[in-house]
């Protein structure tokens, strides 16, 4: 029989991800705080639920797609938690970038309770979660990754069990280190060429056909060019995913020279007020530090 899943967190990564479960035969039922992303699951084929309680009852599988740690631990613990409504063996897959430290105490916490429970952060983006071709990297044991991958292949196409419980964080974590300052460093060149009087929409397109080639400077090209600074991927999350980078290579002490510079820059950029822009708005820092 076809897992029945409960989906917790129907924003911008959430709703197309849910969307493609619901395409690939899964039945989905849903809670979110926003009501027309409710009505757009019911519309998708999926059943609404009004708290998590009802969404997780009867559930195989739960999956939580939210926007930081304390929602995660709002929605885990507490009266009407996953935690107290789950049955017994339902496997919770948690699939929000938190902190590695926050993934292991939940899965302490379920574990005493009989649930099993996966990290599964992504990367691929708003385009990667509609397409279905997100990148899913899985903490916990290796058994529960082989029973959600039917689920992780509807989602996406780069689908790998990194280790024990909060590695798939711990991996996400450097992945976030890497697109932000891949990010500020093309938005510099961005800057430099634009005020050199270079041709810019061709400077990007031999820039991104040799070693300077990114995804970043493919997907955020459009951005860049036309200014669109809609999100996308917040500037909010990525300043929290910065906090998570910065403690995790504290604690195994790994240094993080330039990481530490674009964490600066990135809160700054949310001091500016910039928080609710994609994060290919740190463009706008170098522009203002360039007189743009
Ligand atoms: P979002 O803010 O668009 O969506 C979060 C959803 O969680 C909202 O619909 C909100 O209603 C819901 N929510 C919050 N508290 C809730 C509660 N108590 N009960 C029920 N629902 C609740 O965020 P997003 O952009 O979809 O990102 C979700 C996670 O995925 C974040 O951890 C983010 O860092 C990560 N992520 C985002 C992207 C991206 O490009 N947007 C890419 C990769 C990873």
């Amino acid at each position: 029989p076809t897992p029945r899943i409960a989906w917790i967190g129907l924003g911008v990564m959430g709703s197309p991800m849910a969307e493609n479960l619901l395409k690939a035969g899964y039945h989905v039922t849903g809670h979110t705080l926003e009501k027309h992303k409710l009505d757009r699951l019911a519309a998708a084929g999926g059943v609404p639920a009004g708290s998590v309680a009802e969404a997780v009852r009867g559930a195989d599988v739960v999956v939580t797609m939210l926007p930081a740690d304390p929602h995660l631990e709002a929605v885990a613990h507490g009266e009407s938690g996953i935690l107290a409504h789950a049955g017994p063996g339902t496997l919770l897959i948690d699939m929000s970038t938190v902190a590695p430290g926050t993934s292991v105490a939940l899965a302490e916490a379920a574990a005493a309770r009989g649930l099993r429970v996966l990290d599964a952060p992504v990367s691929g983006g708003e385009a990667g979660a509609v397409e279905g071709v997100l990148s899913i990297m899985v903490g916990g044991e290796r058994a529960d990754f082989e029973r959600a991958e039917p689920l992780f292949r509807a989602l996406g196409t780069t689908v790998v069990h990194c280790g024990a419980h909060g590695s798939g964080q711990t991996v996400k974590a450097a992945n976030q280190l890497v697109v932000a300052v891949n990010i500020q460093v093309c938005a510099e060149a961005v800057v430099f060429l634009e005020k050199s009087g270079v041709d810019l929409a061709a400077a990007l397109d031999v820039l991104a056909g040799g070693l300077a080639g990114s995804a970043v400077l493919e997907r955020k090209r459009h951005n860049f060019l036309a200014h669109d600074f809609a999100p996308g991927f917040r500037i909010d999350l990525h300043h929290k995913d910065m906090g998570i980078v910065t403690d995790a290579a504290r604690a195994v002490g790994a240094a993080l020279p330039l990481g530490a510079v674009a964490a600066t820059l990135v809160a700054a950029a949310r001091a500016q007020g910039d928080g609710g822009l994609d994060h290919s708005a740190l463009l706008r820092g170098v522009e203002r530090l360039s007189g743009v």
